[in-house]
Protein backbone atom coordinates (compact mmCIF):
# COMPACT_ATOMS: atom_id res chain seq x y z
CA UNK A 1 0.00 0.00 0.00
CA UNK A 2 1.25 3.87 -0.65
CA UNK A 3 0.09 6.64 1.49
CA UNK A 4 0.30 9.81 -0.41
CA UNK A 5 0.35 13.03 1.69
CA UNK A 6 -0.06 16.34 0.64
CA UNK A 7 1.40 19.07 2.77
CA UNK A 8 2.70 22.46 3.83
CA UNK A 9 5.21 20.96 6.06
CA UNK A 10 7.03 17.91 4.41
CA UNK A 11 9.52 18.06 7.29
CA UNK A 12 7.04 16.89 9.54
CA UNK A 13 6.71 13.12 8.74
CA UNK A 14 10.38 12.42 8.31
CA UNK A 15 10.95 11.38 12.07
CA UNK A 16 7.60 9.40 12.89
CA UNK A 17 7.75 7.45 9.76
CA UNK A 18 11.26 6.67 10.10
CA UNK A 19 10.71 4.76 13.73
CA UNK A 20 9.52 1.76 14.90
CA UNK A 21 7.11 -0.72 13.34
CA UNK A 22 6.41 1.30 10.01
CA UNK A 23 9.93 2.71 9.59
CA UNK A 24 10.24 -1.33 9.44
CA UNK A 25 7.19 -1.74 7.23
CA UNK A 26 9.15 0.65 4.96
CA UNK A 27 12.68 -0.69 4.92
CA UNK A 28 10.66 -4.17 3.93
CA UNK A 29 8.61 -3.07 1.39
CA UNK A 30 5.15 -3.46 2.92
CA UNK A 31 3.81 -0.38 3.04
CA UNK A 32 5.53 3.24 1.08
CA UNK A 33 5.15 7.00 1.87
CA UNK A 34 5.85 9.50 -0.12
CA UNK A 35 4.88 13.31 0.70
CA UNK A 36 4.35 16.26 -1.43
CA UNK A 37 4.46 19.70 -0.95
CA UNK A 38 2.00 21.45 -1.92
CA UNK A 39 3.70 24.71 -2.68
CA UNK A 40 5.61 22.77 -5.37
CA UNK A 41 2.41 22.78 -7.15
CA UNK A 42 1.56 26.22 -7.05
CA UNK A 43 2.06 28.95 -10.14
CA UNK A 44 3.24 32.16 -8.74
CA UNK A 45 6.45 33.00 -7.62
CA UNK A 46 5.90 33.21 -4.24
CA UNK A 47 4.51 29.72 -3.99
CA UNK A 48 1.03 31.21 -2.76
CA UNK A 49 -1.46 28.24 -1.87
CA UNK A 50 -3.72 30.13 0.94
CA UNK A 51 -6.35 33.36 -0.23
CA UNK A 52 -8.78 35.40 2.11
CA UNK A 53 -12.11 33.77 2.10
CA UNK A 54 -14.99 34.99 0.08
CA UNK A 55 -17.55 36.71 1.86
CA UNK A 56 -15.19 37.84 4.60
CA UNK A 57 -14.22 36.52 8.12
CA UNK A 58 -10.92 34.97 9.63
CA UNK A 59 -7.89 33.48 8.39
CA UNK A 60 -7.12 31.96 5.45
CA UNK A 61 -7.93 29.42 2.80
CA UNK A 62 -6.09 26.88 0.89
CA UNK A 63 -6.42 27.59 -3.00
CA UNK A 64 -8.59 25.01 -4.81
CA UNK A 65 -5.93 24.81 -7.94
CA UNK A 66 -2.84 23.63 -5.87
CA UNK A 67 -4.41 21.08 -4.31
CA UNK A 68 -6.35 20.10 -7.92
CA UNK A 69 -3.24 19.66 -9.53
CA UNK A 70 -1.07 17.74 -6.86
CA UNK A 71 -3.71 15.09 -6.77
CA UNK A 72 -4.41 15.37 -10.73
CA UNK A 73 -0.54 14.55 -10.89
CA UNK A 74 -0.72 11.55 -8.40
CA UNK A 75 -2.95 9.87 -9.89
CA UNK A 76 -1.64 10.54 -13.38
CA UNK A 77 2.24 10.36 -12.96
CA UNK A 78 2.70 8.50 -9.69
CA UNK A 79 -0.28 5.65 -9.51
CA UNK A 80 -0.94 5.86 -13.06
CA UNK A 81 -4.69 6.14 -12.14
CA UNK A 82 -4.82 3.02 -10.17
CA UNK A 83 -8.64 2.27 -9.82
CA UNK A 84 -7.77 1.37 -5.92
CA UNK A 85 -7.04 4.76 -4.89
CA UNK A 86 -8.63 6.84 -2.65
CA UNK A 87 -8.60 10.54 -1.97
CA UNK A 88 -9.36 11.66 1.90
CA UNK A 89 -9.58 15.33 3.10
CA UNK A 90 -8.63 15.46 6.55
CA UNK A 91 -11.13 17.89 8.31
CA UNK A 92 -12.35 18.63 11.77
CA UNK A 93 -16.27 17.97 9.98
CA UNK A 94 -15.31 15.21 8.72
CA UNK A 95 -16.95 11.20 9.36
CA UNK A 96 -15.16 9.57 12.38
CA UNK A 97 -12.20 7.50 11.66
CA UNK A 98 -12.44 4.37 13.73
CA UNK A 99 -10.99 1.11 13.87
CA UNK A 100 -13.50 0.17 10.87
CA UNK A 101 -12.74 2.79 8.61
CA UNK A 102 -8.95 2.08 9.33
CA UNK A 103 -9.49 -1.88 8.59
CA UNK A 104 -11.66 -0.70 5.06
CA UNK A 105 -8.74 1.97 3.80
CA UNK A 106 -6.22 -0.89 4.64
CA UNK A 107 -7.10 -2.87 1.56
CA UNK A 108 -6.89 0.39 -0.75
CA UNK A 109 -4.03 0.25 -2.56
CA UNK A 110 -3.20 3.93 -3.36
CA UNK A 111 -3.97 6.69 0.03
CA UNK A 112 -4.40 10.29 -0.68
CA UNK A 113 -4.02 12.32 2.00
CA UNK A 114 -5.05 15.65 1.90
CA UNK A 115 -3.75 18.24 5.03
CA UNK A 116 -5.43 21.07 5.40
CA UNK A 117 -3.92 24.34 7.40
CA UNK A 118 -5.29 27.43 8.45
CA UNK A 119 -9.21 28.46 8.50
CA UNK A 120 -9.71 25.15 6.39
CA UNK A 121 -9.79 24.36 2.17
CA UNK A 122 -11.76 25.86 -0.05
CA UNK A 123 -15.21 23.66 -0.13
CA UNK A 124 -14.67 22.57 -3.53
CA UNK A 125 -11.80 20.19 -2.84
CA UNK A 126 -14.51 18.25 -0.54
CA UNK A 127 -17.18 18.34 -3.68
CA UNK A 128 -15.11 17.20 -6.09
CA UNK A 129 -11.92 16.59 -5.36
CA UNK A 130 -11.77 14.34 -2.33
CA UNK A 131 -13.78 10.91 -1.47
CA UNK A 132 -14.27 11.43 1.48
CA UNK A 133 -13.83 13.97 4.75
CA UNK A 134 -12.49 12.52 7.46
CA UNK A 135 -12.27 13.76 11.18
CA UNK A 136 -9.84 12.22 13.86
CA UNK A 137 -12.15 13.31 16.79
CA UNK A 138 -14.03 16.38 17.89
CA UNK A 139 -11.49 18.67 18.41
CA UNK A 140 -9.80 21.18 16.09
CA UNK A 141 -6.19 20.95 15.15
CA UNK A 142 -3.86 23.11 13.78
CA UNK A 143 -3.39 21.45 10.45
CA UNK A 144 -4.41 18.01 9.16
CA UNK A 145 -0.54 16.46 9.53
CA UNK A 146 -1.30 14.71 12.53
CA UNK A 147 -4.24 13.20 11.87
CA UNK A 148 -2.34 12.22 8.73
CA UNK A 149 0.09 10.78 10.69
CA UNK A 150 -2.75 8.60 13.20
CA UNK A 151 -4.32 7.56 10.13
CA UNK A 152 -1.06 5.92 8.32
CA UNK A 153 -0.10 4.30 11.86
CA UNK A 154 -3.64 2.74 12.43
CA UNK A 155 -4.11 1.57 9.08
CA UNK A 156 -0.10 -0.01 8.48
CA UNK A 157 -0.37 -1.81 11.16
CA UNK A 158 -3.37 -3.76 9.93
CA UNK A 159 -1.82 -4.61 6.57
CA UNK A 160 -0.58 -8.71 6.35
CA UNK A 161 2.91 -9.02 7.46
CA UNK A 162 3.57 -5.22 9.38
CA UNK A 163 3.07 -6.75 12.72
CA UNK A 164 5.19 -9.54 14.24
CA UNK A 165 3.21 -11.22 15.93
CA UNK A 166 -0.35 -12.20 14.32
CA UNK A 167 -2.06 -12.82 17.08
CA UNK A 168 -1.64 -9.05 18.15
CA UNK A 169 -4.30 -8.03 15.95
CA UNK A 170 -6.91 -10.98 16.44
CA UNK A 171 -7.90 -9.36 19.54
CA UNK A 172 -7.47 -5.65 20.01
CA UNK A 173 -9.60 -3.00 21.16
CA UNK A 174 -12.48 -2.29 19.00
CA UNK A 175 -11.92 -4.88 16.80
CA UNK A 176 -15.02 -6.24 17.23
CA UNK A 177 -18.32 -5.55 18.69
CA UNK A 178 -16.50 -2.37 20.02
CA UNK A 179 -15.33 -4.65 22.72
CA UNK A 180 -11.71 -3.11 24.36
CA UNK A 181 -8.47 -5.30 24.29
CA UNK A 182 -7.95 -7.12 27.89
CA UNK A 183 -5.44 -5.80 30.77
CA UNK A 184 -1.78 -6.87 30.04
CA UNK A 185 1.02 -7.05 32.66
CA UNK A 186 4.46 -7.95 32.87
CA UNK A 187 7.74 -8.73 35.01
CA UNK A 188 7.89 -8.21 38.51
CA UNK A 189 4.71 -9.98 39.83
CA UNK A 190 4.43 -7.24 42.34
CA UNK A 191 5.67 -3.96 42.94
CA UNK A 192 5.05 -1.70 45.72
CA UNK A 193 2.11 -3.66 46.67
CA UNK A 194 0.65 -4.21 43.45
CA UNK A 195 0.13 -7.35 42.79
CA UNK A 196 -0.33 -8.59 39.08
CA UNK A 197 -4.14 -11.00 38.93
CA UNK A 198 -3.51 -14.54 40.30
CA UNK A 199 -5.26 -16.11 37.79
CA UNK A 200 -2.51 -14.94 35.31
CA UNK A 201 0.28 -16.56 37.19
CA UNK A 202 -2.09 -19.82 37.39
CA UNK A 203 -0.97 -21.77 34.18
CA UNK A 204 -4.11 -22.00 33.97
CA UNK A 205 -5.15 -21.39 30.09
CA UNK A 206 -8.82 -21.87 30.33
CA UNK A 207 -9.28 -19.71 33.18
CA UNK A 208 -7.03 -16.98 31.74
CA UNK A 209 -9.03 -17.03 28.76
CA UNK A 210 -12.36 -16.51 30.48
CA UNK A 211 -10.63 -14.17 33.00
CA UNK A 212 -9.87 -12.10 29.81
CA UNK A 213 -12.90 -12.38 27.95
CA UNK A 214 -15.00 -11.06 31.39
CA UNK A 215 -12.56 -8.32 31.24
CA UNK A 216 -13.37 -7.67 27.52
CA UNK A 217 -17.05 -7.41 28.53
CA UNK A 218 -16.39 -4.89 31.25
N1 LIG B 1 -12.12 26.15 10.50
C1 LIG B 1 -12.07 24.73 10.58
C2 LIG B 1 -13.24 24.20 11.36
O1 LIG B 1 -13.69 24.86 12.28
O2 LIG B 1 -13.67 23.05 11.08
C3 LIG B 1 -10.80 24.25 11.25
C4 LIG B 1 -9.59 24.36 10.39
S1 LIG B 1 -8.18 23.67 11.18
C5 LIG B 1 -7.54 25.00 12.07
C6 LIG B 1 -7.05 23.47 9.86
C7 LIG B 1 -6.99 22.09 9.26
O3 LIG B 1 -6.59 21.16 10.26
C8 LIG B 1 -8.26 21.54 8.69
O4 LIG B 1 -8.50 22.03 7.40
C9 LIG B 1 -7.99 20.05 8.70
O5 LIG B 1 -7.20 19.67 7.59
C10 LIG B 1 -7.13 19.89 9.95
N2 LIG B 1 -7.88 19.42 11.13
C11 LIG B 1 -8.15 20.12 12.25
N3 LIG B 1 -8.82 19.39 13.14
C12 LIG B 1 -8.99 18.17 12.60
C13 LIG B 1 -9.60 16.96 13.03
N4 LIG B 1 -10.20 16.86 14.21
N5 LIG B 1 -9.58 15.89 12.19
C14 LIG B 1 -8.98 15.97 10.98
N6 LIG B 1 -8.39 17.10 10.51
C15 LIG B 1 -8.38 18.18 11.30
Amino acid sequence: MTFHIITIFPEIFNSYFNESIIGRAKKEGKVALKVYNLRDFTEDKHKTVDDTPYGGGPGMVFKVEPITRCVEFIKRDEIANDESTRVILTSAKGDKFSQKTAQKMSTIEHLIIICGRYEGVDERIADNVADAEVSIGDYVLTGGELPAMIMVDAITRLIPGVLGNKESLEIESHDRCDLSDYPVYTKPNSFCGWDVPDVLLSGNHKKITTWREEKRKK
